[in-house]
């Protein structure tokens, strides 16, 4: 009830949550009374859950931020959360988000907007803002969000927390409200890397009501057991640290490329060998990804029209069922999109732009093979800058676009990366945070874990 009460005291100021759970406490005392009764409880006993609101759950509504899913509710839990729940972790409910995940700032959802917990005038960063704002204001433990171009690691960088995004495939998402599939994934907050690698852990997995999930066994990434070596025993030797030379430069604000560096040598006094790394494609990624997104994004919210799912405009006749569903269920920033993966997939622009992004695409992912084939890791900024204001790229969708140059190319190429909060710049009153992204070889998430933890 203590928790209960610090939730209920910060809410009003953050808005991280779009529902709480209202058997939070009766599940907790449920939990009390097995182990009282020396009754097996899982390995997450307890543990205090936030669910990014386009995962779906039977107990709570889902609404993926849209208004168009304003009552829906699933009949069925997603994968990641049936999974967390048979571990007795408590939902303890489900967090704000951009539209169907589409932004980079949270203010995109149809509901609210949430605030950063570090300073209330800026933006937590999106599209999981509730689930990585929720986590640094200790209203939940861990959150699951959903990365499609960043919307874990830029929130994460945003509000002073560690972000895990998974190698596609690695968690099933099966129960994910389908932005762009092929770029998907649900991802882990934690507010240390060992609390996000022991939620990985557990959501992690073969399922087959995903066929892209990947069959591979699924490595211990609990480290609870490595204790933090002196920087005098170089617990990092040997280890190739690869940083990326395309996102230190213009464009970057430059206590972030500070703070970066400081993190570099760090990195090197734990004994890593550090080189400079050029990906020249890197830049073409974000064009390619907003291509992308949006074209899968056209195909998959197409079932929004007002019959299967939530809201249902009252018409006369099926088209303006469908037509007046999605002109009230939807918002400008879907709407845009929508548009624009159509144009890109229609037959006349088909091969100007939907084709020359997926070369792109596979451009990028030989780059960064030959990269990691040479590197262990590498890294780079999670964003070009800290945390914004609220209302500051709002109106201006290009530059809140540009803000995820960093992350992009990572979901083009399916790899995992780890965001771990790596300094403070200026801002707010107490500084804000930025945070070092490291990205690993596809499904290689355990050296990244093990990196960060002996990192932070
Ligand atoms: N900001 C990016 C977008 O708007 C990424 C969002 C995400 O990862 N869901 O597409």
């Amino acid at each position: 009830s203590n928790y209960l009460h610090h939730l209920r005291r910060t809410e009003p100021h953050l808005n991280s949550f779009l529902h709480i759970s209202d058997t939070v406490l009766k599940e907790a005392e449920e939990i009390d009374r097995k182990i009282q009764n020396n009754e097996e409880v899982g390995p997450l006993a307890g543990v205090l859950v936030g669910v990014k609101d386009n995962i779906c759950t039977v107990d709570m509504p889902s609404t993926a931020g849209s208004r168009a899913l304003e009552n829906y509710r699933p009949p069925f839990d997603a994968t990641a959360v049936r999974k967390l729940r048979e571990c007795g972790a408590i939902v303890v409910g489900k967090t704000n988000l951009d539209e169907f995940g589409m932004g980079s700032t949270t203010e995109g959802s149809a509901y609210q907007v949430t605030a950063n917990p570090w300073d209330l005038s800026r933006v937590p960063g999106g599209s999981s803002g509730g689930s990585a704002a929720a986590v640094s204001a200790r209203q939940c433990i861990v959150s699951l969000g959903s990365d499609t171009g960043g919307s874990v690691r830029q929130p994460a960088s945003f509000c002073g927390v560690v972000g895990l995004k998974p190698t596609y495939g690695r968690v099933s998402r099966y129960g994910l409200v389908a932005y762009a599939s092929s770029l998907d994934v649900i991802g882990c907050f934690g507010s240390s890397v060992a609390d996000t690698g022991i939620l990985l852990n557990v959501i992690s997995g073969h399922d087959r009501h995903d066929a892209t999930s990947s069959k591979r066994e699924v490595p211990n990434f609990t480290f609870q057991s490595i204790s933090p070596d002196s920087i005098e025993s170089k617990p990092l030797r040997g280890l190739r640290v690869g940083i990326i030379r395309e996102t230190l430069q213009e464009g970057v604000d430059s206590e972030v490329i500070s703070s970066i560096r400081d993190a570099a040598s760090h990195l090197e006094e734990l004994g890593c060998s550090l080189t400079e790394v050029s990906l020249p494609s890197f830049s073409l990624g974000l064009p390619a990804y907003y291509i992308l997104a949006t074209s899968e994004s056209s195909s998959n919210l197409s079932r929004y029209d007002g019959v299967r799912y939530g809201n249902q405009a009252v018409a006369d006749v099926l088209n303006s069922l469908y037509g007046d569903s999605r002109a009230k269920g939807l918002g400008s920033e879907v709407k845009m999109r929508i548009l624009m993966g159509t144009y890109a997939l229609s037959a006349g622009y088909y091969d100007a732009y939907y084709k020359r992004a997926q070369k792109v695409r596979t451009l990028v992912q030989k780059s960064f093979k030959t990269a990691l084939d040479e590197n262990d890791i590498l890294i780079s900024p999670a964003a070009p800058s800290a945390a914004y204001k609220i209302g500051e790229k709002k109106s201006d969708p290009l530059a809140m676009y540009a803000g995820d140059i960093m992350t992009v190319n990572i979901n083009l190429a399916g790899l995992p990366a780890l965001v771990l909060p790596c300094g403070l710049v200026q801002g707010g009153s107490a500084g804000l945070p930025v945070g070092i992204q490291m990205i690993g070889a596809a499904f290689d998430e355990e050296k990244l874990l093990k990196v960060g933890h002996i990192f932070e």
